[in-house]
């Protein structure tokens, strides 16, 4: 690894998302793309790297089961900033064959189901938008769930072969995510609108009620603790490790 990753997080733990952005586009692009759900964060990173970076490449996983607010603002986004969105959809086989065997709603029997189905809808497609980059921009955030806590602005993706993931938002509010929206008048997903903070698939999201946990409406069935996709599965538990030690270290 040519980066001290413990080094720039302490250097970046304090840095604008612009400041962080433009340390990857300098050191990546053109291997570096943004990964997009179109959810309040992913919209204001397309508003900055674009204007970071016009070429910028965004993509996002088209899962099949994606909400019709969703598609729309895929395709605000596109005219707004002059991009070509690029979608990623499961390998039509597997869909084909999970269907028939368990049904259209198999995701809600059991946690393992589920992740079986976003293992199909979004992990492998993920693998595939990712080759041939060396890094990849998220829109997580450390206070969108219990899961989340631990994100370091810089992280290396062990699951999709030691490239680096990149949050620049890890330690935006929902409020300054809002108030860059309003400010820079970036579309933004209508569902947001209907008491939807987090969106996903539309059968695996729902809104939530007024100061409600941000993902308490994404499977709402299952555990908070559970509450991942699979698709951020660095070894984060590492990460707040080496966090911790480094603080000792710094006593
Ligand atoms: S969010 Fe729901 S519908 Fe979408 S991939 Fe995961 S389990 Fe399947």
């Amino acid at each position: 690894m040519r980066f001290d990753i413990l080094k720039l997080n302490k250097e970046f733990e304090k840095a604008s998302a612009v400041a962080v952005l433009q340390w990857a586009l300098k050191n990546f692009y053109p291997k570096l793309a943004l990964a997009s759900s179109f959810g309040a964060e992913d919209v204001v990173l397309i508003d900055i790297l674009v204007k970071l970076e016009p070429g910028i490449r965004v993509f996002t996983l088209d899962t099949g089961r994606l909400n019709e607010e969703t598609y729309e603002v895929m395709d605000r986004i596109r005219e707004k900033y002059k991009i070509s969105v690029e979608s990623y959809f499961p390998d039509r086989k597997k869909v084909e064959a999970l269907e028939r065997a368990k049904g259209f709603y198999s995701f809600r029997e059991s946690v393992q189901n589920r992740k079986e189905c976003c293992g199909i809808r979004k992990v492998e497609p993920l693998g595939r938008a990712l080759k041939g980059l060396e890094a990849w921009v998220t829109g997580l955030r450390r206070a969108q769930s219990v899961t989340r806590t631990g994100i370091e602005k810089i992280e290396k993706d062990e699951a999709h072969g030691g490239i680096l993931k990149i949050s620049p938002l890890a330690d935006w509010t929902n409020d300054d995510v809002w108030a860059y929206i309003k400010k820079n008048g970036v579309p933004y997903n209508r569902l947001h609108d209907q008491g939807y903070p987090s969106i996903g698939c539309a059968p695996c999201t729902r809104a939530v009620k007024p100061g409600g946990d941000i993902r308490s409406g994404r499977w709402w069935w299952e555990n908070p603790d559970h509450k991942e996709c699979g698709l951020h599965v660095t070894d984060r538990s590492q990460a707040s490790r080496d966090r911790i030690q480094e603080k000792k270290n710094n006593k």
